[in-house]
Order: C-alpha cells, then structure tokens, then sequence
C-alpha cells in the first residue's frame, strides 16, 4: 500500500522579532529619540534633536532599516519611510543587509528529488533533514507527480516501480538484521540496517526538512527556484515561500511579481535580482 503525496507543504515556524529592552537602551545612549508607529520607545522621543518615528512595527523590516542606517549614521536622519528605506536598499543591492533576519520553516510532502536541489542553496541557510539512517522508510510517503498520475499508463508504471522499491527495502531491512543480530548492540544495528536498505528507495520518497533563510538567501532562492526553468516541485516550495515572505515583510518581497503558467503553477520575477 503507497501512501501517495501530491503537494508539498511549507510552513513558517519562526519569524525575526525586536527586543525593545535594547532599542530603548542604544537610543537613549544615542541621544536619538524613537518611537515605533507612535509608540515611544525612549523618553519623550519628539523633544530630541534627533527623532526617528517609524512607519511599521514589522521587527524584520526594522532590524533591517536600522542594519541599514547604523552603516551611515543615519538615525534620525533621511529616508524614514520603510518602504522607500528598503526599496533603495534593495533597488541599490546592498545586499548583505538582508541577511540580518531570519525566518524558519518545516517543509513536508516534498521528494528527495527536490531535497536534493533544495540543499544546493548553501549561502544564507541551515538545515536539518529527517535522516533515513534513523527514521524507517517502511511506510513512507511517495510523492506523484500530477503529470504522471494524469496517464493510467505511466501511473501504473510509477505504482508497481515505487512499490517493488519499497517491499525490496523491507526485505533487506529483514535480511541485513538477521545478518548482524547478536554481533552489535540494538540500536546500532536498526541504523546500519537502515542505512544499506535505504539505497534502494526511490527519489520520490517523501522527506521532511527543517530550514531557516536569511531575507537575502530567501530572495536568491526564489528568483533561481520560483522560475519556469526550474523543476516543478522546487518551483511550488518556492513559490509558497514567496507568498509567506510577501505577507511576512512586503517591503522586503513586494518587488515580485506572480505569473501564472500554462502548467497551472506559477513562477516569479523582479526587476532587482540578486540583491
Ligand atoms: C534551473 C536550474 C538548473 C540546474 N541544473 C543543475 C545541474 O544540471 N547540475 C548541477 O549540479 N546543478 C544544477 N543546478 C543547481 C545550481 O547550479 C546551484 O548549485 C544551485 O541553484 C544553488 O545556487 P547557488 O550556487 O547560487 O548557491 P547559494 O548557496 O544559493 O548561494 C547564493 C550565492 O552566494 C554566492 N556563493 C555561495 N557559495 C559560494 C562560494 N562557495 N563561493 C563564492 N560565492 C558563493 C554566489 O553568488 C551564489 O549565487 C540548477 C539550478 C537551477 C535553478
């Protein structure tokens, strides 16, 4: 019996958030008076020379603007608008002031073909992949992909291929135990066991990923992967993470532009790549 997966799920686990403790603290030894959407963060924010009174309370979108403004000692000083603070740092790729905020996410219902690609994405991230040394492949998901469950044919093809994987897995996992049963202590033997067996699983078989992205990474990850050139299911992981982001911190994911293709997915595009 297989248990099929069609779509891969991503969820948002944790997000960029601001400790006001340290704000206050910074700009009050700054002489700089701050208040968050008319919130005073320090004493009497609008009777300091210098004042800034931000638009948003968005911690990411904050943690940024001040990563920004700290570089030109700019607190209190310009652009205070956020969207147009980010949109300059964005349209002017200073970059690496992105990468001061980081969100977390599970993604499940996702093969190992596209775990394989997902964990090319080096700069920016860190991940923790279900491993297959520990966790048994008996009983695991297998994802089909819709263009080959739209033909009976190639559907059959892809049931009896992913099933004759599956039950050459249980039975290696039954031979390699009986094997080494008596000669390494119990847990041991369950991961080695595993470890062999697992070579014979298809690249369909479901995996779950823990991963965290820096704003940069995430912008980078969705121009090469939220693309039509890229492959369908990494395309679909990209493009849900694409619609967090845009709710998360719009002015740092508005740029994108969603576009529907004639597959029924969609891919994305700015005019500001590789920020
Ligand atoms: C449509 C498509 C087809 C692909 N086909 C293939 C294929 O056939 N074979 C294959 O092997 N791969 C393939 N890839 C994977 C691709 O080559 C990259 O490995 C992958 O997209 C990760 O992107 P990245 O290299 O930009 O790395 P990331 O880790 O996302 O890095 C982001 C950026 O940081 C910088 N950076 C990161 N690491 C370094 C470093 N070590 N040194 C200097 N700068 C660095 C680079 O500017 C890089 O672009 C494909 C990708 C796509 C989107």
């Amino acid at each position: 019996m297989i248990t099929v997966i069609r779509e891969p799920r991503v969820y948002l686990v944790g997000r960029p958030s601001l400790v006001t403790e340290g704000w206050k603290a910074f700009f009050d030894d700054e002489g700089v008076g701050l208040s968050i959407v008319g919130e005073p963060v320090t004493e009497s924010p609008e009777k300091s020379e210098l004042h800034w009174e931000t638009d948003t309370d968005n911690a990411a979108e904050l943690l940024c603007m001040a990563a920004g403004k700290i570089c030109y000692d700019a607190f209190g000083k310009g652009r205070s608008d956020t969207g147009e603070y980010l949109g300059n740092i964005i349209e002017s790729k200073h970059g690496s002031v992105l990468e001061h905020v980081t969100w977390n996410f599970i993604i499940a219902g996702a093969s190992r073909v596209f775990s394989h690609e997902h964990v090319r994405h080096r700069a920016g991230v860190a991940i923790s992949q279900r491993s297959q040394r520990y966790v048994s492949e008996s009983a695991s998901g297998q994802v089909l992909l819709s263009m080959i469950e739209d033909n009976p044919e190639a559907k059959r093809v892809w049931e009896e291929a992913v099933a004759g994987a599956q039950a050459a897995y249980d039975k290696l996992v039954q031979l390699l135990a009986e094997d080494l049963r008596g000669h390494i202590d119990k847990t041991l033997l369950v991961k080695t066991v595993r470890s062999a067996a697992r070579s014979v699983m298809p690249n369909a078989t479901e995996t779950y990923i823990f991963w965290s992205a820096n704003a940069r990474a995430l912008r980078h990850y969705v121009e090469m992967r939220a693309s039509e050139h890229a492959d369908i299911e990494i395309r679909k992981v990209a493009v849900q993470i694409l619609k967090i982001m845009q709710r998360e911190a719009p002015n740092l994911f508005g740029d994108y532009r969603l576009i529907d293709l004639p597959d029924g997915t969609q891919e994305a595009s700015t005019d500001h790549t590789k920020v």
